[in-house]
């Protein structure tokens, strides 16, 4: 079943539930506390905290989401990308537990002919929090009680991080079979390969006092008692187009394969370089897509995270032994598998890929020019007996010459130099500090400090860490 199949028939099985069909926002968050829209509940968190009363009781949406926390996993799980799309069904005030059980799996389960997935109901696993018998109850109405596992705070527990809503939530995983690992359930694989999870049913129930971590009071119930589920629909995809990963699903595969060619491997024959194919055709996807919703190449913020995305997209490329500019040949063909479900993508390409383009361009004429200064500071630090870069030089390739402190780590590792990087590290705190301290300055005070904490303490601060990861993530892979 296609990507763009399943999408409809989640927003039919909806719609012919009462919800109303909602558009997908944009992956810049309209949530001005991140950077990006990181989950389908985002657009909707006026509503779920009752800061706004909601326009319809009701409502289901595929969003666009981009969790730059994730790049780490890209390629070498089955099932992060740095760009997905969650499908969600919310309830505000309305229904609550028991027919969200029950609306997941007539979903899940339904015959396809019945305008359902068709998913196997025997390898179905739910998981719910520890003392919410009720969601157990409701669950039991399907599915035996062994498959049915209770998992503590960590896994199945959604609050803010500070007093207001909070609640247990429920976690569908399905059960790929022996050969991805032992048996037991979701509770006993760490990895989830085997117990792969689709959907996150959140149920916020509770009214929670103030505390520390995961130890606070419940004052009582919530007046208004909310749904807020997310189903992975790439992980569906790839389940049900009995492929192995989220990369090799009709909406991704097409640009793994050209990149495969162009660099004239065969994917399944390394698995380094599976790895990289994957990273390649998951970046060039989360590229055309930021740039879709208006996101350009930069220094700082959404724009810096774009650039390392197409950037390691060209290195790993490169890594690959592909020297040529790779964006032209890969973009189109994630436009194309993209279109079924983003038809405006093809409308607005000459935009797109002119942005994109231009940063490969930029990138291969600063690895020319930042090679030569590189050079340079390698034969000094070569001269001087410590073969070592300071934290000062390895900035200021960053900085002047936009030289990715990964490209630079690798360089000098070729070279047999080490490079001091918490003194790099040090310097770029200072320039983010200061970057920060004049938002800071420039804003007006409109920050929902709610909404912000609360996914700060399920996602990390979004921006910031994303450096890290970026940057620690490709280091493992160059
Ligand atoms: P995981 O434990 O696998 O990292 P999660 O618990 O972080 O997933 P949720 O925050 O519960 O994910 O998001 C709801 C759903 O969105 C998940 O059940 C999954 O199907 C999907 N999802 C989450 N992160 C990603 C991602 N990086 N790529 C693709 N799908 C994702
Ligand atoms: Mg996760
Ligand atoms: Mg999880
Ligand atoms: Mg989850």
């Amino acid at each position: 079943m296609q990507t763009a199949e399943i999408r409809r028939r989640f927003l039919e099985h909806f719609e012919q539930r009462g919800h109303t069909v909602v558009p997908s926002a944009s992956l810049v968050s309209p949530d001005p506390s991140l950077l990006f829209t990181v989950a389908g509940m985002v657009p909707f968190i006026p509503y779920l905290t009752g800061r706004e009363p909601a326009p319809y009781p009701r409502a289901t949406s595929v969003q666009k989401c981009v969790r730059t926390l994730d790049i780490e996993e890209v390629g070498k799980t089955t099932r992060h990308g740095t760009f997905f799309q969650m499908n969600g069904n919310f309830s505000f005030g309305d229904y609550f537990k028991t027919e969200a059980i029950q609306y997941a799996w007539e979903l899940v389960t339904g015959s396809v002919a019945d305008g359902g997935l068709g998913l196997d109901p025997e390898r179905i696993w739910p998981t719910v929090y520890l003392d919410d018998d009720e969601a157990f109850a409701a669950w039991r109405a399907y599915v035996p009680e062994e498959r049915i596992q209770r998992r503590g705070m960590d896994d199945n527990y959604w609050s803010t991080g500070a007093p207001g809503p909070a609640g247990p939530c429920s976690e569908i995983h399905y059960d790929r079979g022996p050969e991805f690992g032992p048996g037991g359930g979701p509770a006993v694989d760490p990895t989830g390969d085997r117990y792969l999870e689709i959907w996150n049913l959140v149920f916020m129930q509770y009214e929670r006092g103030p505390g520390e971590g995961k130890d606070f009071p419940i004052l009582g119930d919530l007046p208004k008692q909310n749904i807020d589920t997310g189903m992975g629909l790439e992980r569906v995809a790839y389940l049900l187009q009995g492929v192995d990963n989220m990369y090799e699903i009709d909406e991704v595969a097409p640009v793994l394969r050209r990149a495969a060619d162009l660099a004239g491997v065969r994917y399944g024959a390394d698995h380094e370089a599976d790895v990289r194919l994957r990273v390649v055709a998951d970046h060039v996807r989360s590229g055309l897509m930021l740039i879709g919703d208006g996101v350009t190449p930069g220094n700082e913020g959404r724009g810096y995270i774009l650039r390392r995305l197409l950037r390691r997209a060209v290195r790993s490329m490169k890594l690959l032994g592909v020297d040529e500019a790779t964006l032209p040949e890969l973009l189109p063909v994630s436009r194309d598998a993209m279109s079924a479900s983003y038809p405006e993508l093809a409308g607005d390409f000459a935009r797109i890929s002119g942005v994109a383009y231009a940063e490969e361009e930029a990138f291969r004429r600063t690895l020319t020019a930042g090679t030569a200064l590189f050079d340079t500071a390698v034969g000094q630090a070569k001269q001087s007996g410590t073969p070592a870069l300071s934290g000062a030089q390895a900035f200021s390739l960053h900085d002047t010459y936009g030289f990715p402190i990964d490209v630079t780590l690798e360089m000098a590792a070729e070279q047999g130099v080490t490079v001091d990087e918490s003194g790099f590290r040090a310097l770029m705190k200072e320039q983010r500090d200061r970057a920060r301290a004049d938002a800071r300055a420039k804003r007006t005070g409109s920050v929902d400090v709610l909404a912000y904490r609360r996914l700060l303490s399920e996602f990390g601060p979004t921006d910031w860490r994303a450096y890290d990861a970026l940057r620690t993530d490709s280091r493992v892979l160059g």
